[in-house]
Formats: structure tokens, C-alpha cells, sequence
């Protein structure tokens, strides 16, 4: 076959990421201009969403049964159960600290005045009792089949270390689960290969429903929460990954910007686990191990982006109604913000309703919660990619502590340009 020249040339020759971001940008251009026409785009959107739905399951539960079987050191993995949780809470922590930092001193809701009266309900916050019980599955195809992903780690973990221990006996099956978990690469990389077109129909669809009336009156709310998120992303996880991992921040930043653009466009972070998964081991270079078992669960529980987007509206509210608030209501707000980002799940709009846990801990009102209801998704969108960053960030730095990442990839050629 001739070499392909043209556009089409072109198109094969540049690096992923600059397409997805072609269409991302062109996706909010359609939008601006065609408004809720803009719509017709979205069967593409939504043809992407599902083909990244359809990967995850299938890829993590291999994943992390050949990462087990690989690791073959029980001390090991309890040190990476340790490290992961204690860097997710530590994250986490900081984010809804920048938030609150952020809305005292750009005060987004003072003199706003907005009427309010879609009624939503408060949510319980789940018990600590309640979230362990349910880590375990009852019946591990029904885990699957649901897609429930802390079962699945719970149970691929299992399965890997008894693969481990029945010795020879487990040869055949580690065997299949490897060539499945090959397969499932190479299918995420077929996948992504479409991605430009499906950020595009997610965004068009996205950007023609918003006109500037909706936004102009949350600006300022907007500008702070975006604020935010970028100073998380460039200062605390740079700073993180330059400090605690000795590494060069801009190859993160670089190596995570795919699973950050598709977070942005998606709003999804279980649905982003696929390209995170991907950024992290081909770009990044950490180990099968480490990534197939810390991104999972960052998907599940760890959502900085979340956090900080509850302290940022929690004090949006409080502001925007006069309520001053007392330093034990900072307090309650990093400790409820925390449990529940830690609750919320990896879906478009979690954020928005588990918020109502946070704002009912200090009274105040939760059908304020319908003002920034109707702008949720431009919010949604930005703290997902930092959700998603957040845990690419920690396998870096996780993978680098128990030397399971390539330093050769992480400091290597261009990232993404090579799909696999
Ligand atoms: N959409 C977010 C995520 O998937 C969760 C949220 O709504 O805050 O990470």
C-alpha cells in the first residue's frame, strides 16, 4: 500500500491528543453556532460513550488479574492498598481546601441574587459499615455484569492471587487472562482512534445547549471552580509529582492530557478509566500491577474535582445567601466533602446530587443546590478532568515508590503518538 497523502496523511500522522483537541474545539464551535441544532451531533457522542463503557469492565477485570499474578508478593500489594488510599485521602484533602481558599478570597456569590425553587431531596451518606460490607460481591458475574467496579477489584484480586499460589495449575488461565487483557489493549487503541469524533458530537451537543444567558449569571461562579481546577492540577499534582516522585511534572501532564480531554467531554470518570488506563501504562509507563489496581479504584472513590467543586459551591451558596459561616462549618465542610466525593460515583452529574450531603451538614438550605443545577455540566466537566488527573497522578507516584514504572517510557518520545 502507497504512502497516504493529503488530509488523510495528515490526519494519521498527528498525535492523538492534538485531534481530540481539534475535536473538542471544533465540537464547541458547532454548538456556538448552531445552538440546539448542534444536537444532531450527538448519536456520535454517544456511540463513543458507549464503546468506552463497553472496554471497562472486560479491561480492568483482566488487567488486574494478570497484574496480580505478575506482582507474586503479598507484602507488596498491601503496601500498595496502603500508599494508594493514603495519597487519594491526602489529594483529596487539598482540593476542597483550594476550593474554600479560592470562594473566600474571589467571594463568587456575593450580591448574586437568584431565585430558587426546584426541590431536591437530601442523600444519606453511606456508612463506612455499608461501603466495606459492600466491597464484597455475592456472585462475581452479577459484579460484572453491573459493572460494579470495587467488587470486580475485589474479586480479580482473589482470583490473582489464588492463580498464584495453585502454581503451574494456574499457567493455563493466566495465559488466557493475559491474551484477553491484549486484546482489550488493543481494542481501547481501535476505540480511541474514533475518539476525535466522539469529543466532537459530545461537545457540539454540550455547548449548543448553554447560551450565554444561562452562564452570565454564574460567571464568576464558573471562572472560580475552573479556577480551581487548574491550580490543582498544575501546582499540587505537579508539585507532587516533582517532590514525592522526582519526576518531571510536564511528562504527567503531557502523558495524562487524553483521559483529561475525554473526562472534560464526558463528564464521566468510570468512563474515562479505559484511556486512563492506557495514558498511564503506555505513556506513563507504570506497570499493568500497579495501574490495574490504583486506577480502579481512583475511579471509584477518588474524585478531587468533586471535593473541590463542593467547597467552592457550598461557599457560593453560603455567600450568595448572607450566611456567614463559622470555622467548625470548615471544618464539616473538608470532612463531609471528603466522604462524599469519596461516595460519589464516577458518572455525570453524582457531584450535583451529593452535594445535598454537604449542605445539609451545615444547614443550609438544599433547593439553593437548583441554582447551579442548570449549569452543572460545565462544572461536571471541568472536575471530572481533574478527577481523572488525580488518579493518574497517584499510580505515577505509586508505581514509581515500588519501582513498577518504566522510567525509559515516563521520560521517553512523544506520548500518544504511537497508538498501540
Ligand atoms: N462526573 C464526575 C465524575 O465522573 C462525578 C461528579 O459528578 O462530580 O468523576
Amino acid at each position: 500500500m502507497g504512502k497516504s497523502t493529503g488530509a488523510v496523511g495528515w490526519w494519521r500522522g498527528t498525535a492523538l491528543w492534538k485531534k481530540i483537541l481539534i475535536g473538542l474545539a471544533l465540537g464547541i464551535l458547532a454548538g456556538a453556532l448552531l445552538q440546539e441544532d448542534a444536537s444532531l451531533f450527538k448519536p456520535l457522542g454517544d456511540i463513543f460513550i458507549n464503546a468506552i463503557m463497553m472496554l471497562i469492565v472486560p479491561l480492568v477485570f483482566s488487567t488486574l488479574v494478570v497484574g496480580i499474578t505478575s506482582m507474586r508478593d503479598p507484602q507488596k500489594m498491601g503496601r500498595i492498598g496502603a500508599r494508594t488510599i493514603a495519597l487519594y485521602l491526602l489529594t483529596t484533602a487539598f482540593a476542597i481546601s483550594i476550593g474554600l481558599l479560592l470562594s473566600t478570597l474571589l467571594q463568587p456569590g456575593a450580591g448574586v441574587e437568584l431565585s430558587f425553587d426546584e426541590s431536591v431531596s437530601p442523600n444519606a451518606a453511606p456508612t463506612l459499615a455499608s461501603i466495606l460490607i459492600d466491597l464484597v460481591p455475592r456472585n462475581p458475574i452479577d459484579a460484572l455484569a453491573n459493572g460494579n467496579i470495587l467488587q470486580i477489584i475485589v474479586f480479580a484480586i482473589g482470583l490473582g492471587i489464588s492463580l498464584t499460589l495453585i502454581g503451574e495449575k494456574g499457567n493455563a488461565l493466566v495465559t488466557v487472562f493475559d491474551s484477553f487483557a491484549e486484546a482489550m489493549y488493543k481494542l481501547t487503541a481501535i476505540v480511541m482512534a474514533f475518539a476525535p469524533f466522539g469529543v466532537f458530537g459530545l461537545m457540539a451537543h454540550v455547548s449548543g445547549q448553554y447560551g450565554l444567558e444561562i452562564l452570565l449569571p454564574l460567571a464568576k461562579l464558573i471562572g472560580v471552580v475552573y479556577l480551581a481546577c487548574i491550580l490543582h492540577v498544575l501546582v499540587v499534582y505537579s508539585g507532587f509529582i516533582a517532590l514525592l516522585g522526582r519526576l518531571n511534572p510536564k511528562r504527567y501532564l503531557k502523558g495524562s492530557v487524553d483521559a483529561m480531554m475525554i473526562a472534560f467531554s464526558s463528564a464521566s470518570s468510570a468512563g474515562s478509566l479505559p484511556i486512563s488506563l492506557r495514558c498511564a501504562q503506555k505513556n506513563l509507563g507504570v506497570s499493568e500491577g500497579v495501574s490495574g489496581f490504583v486506577l480502579p479504584v481512583g475511579a471509584t472513590i477518588n474524585m478531587d474535582g468533586t471535593a473541590l467543586y463542593q467547597g467552592v459551591v457550598v461557599l457560593f451558596i453560603a455567600q450568595m445567601l448572607g450566611v456567614d459561616l463559622t470555622l467548625v462549618d470548615y471544618g464539616m465542610i473538608i470532612a463531609t466533602g471528603t466522604l462524599a466525593s469519596i461516595g460519589t460515583a464516577g458518572v455525570p452529574g453524582a457531584g450535583l446530587i451529593m452535594l445535598s450531603i454537604v449542605m445539609a451538614q451545615i444547614g443550609l438550605p438544599l433547593e439553593a443546590i437548583g441554582v447551579v443545577a442548570g449549569i452543572d455540566r460545565i462544572l461536571d466537566m471541568a472536575r471530572t478532568s481533574v478527577n481523572v488527573a488525580g488518579d493518574i497522578m497517584v499510580t505515577t507516584l505509586v508505581g514509581k515508590s515500588e519501582g513498577e514504572l518504566d522510567l525509559a517510557v515516563y521520560n521517553g518520545s512523544d506520548p500518544a503518538s504511537a497508538p498501540r
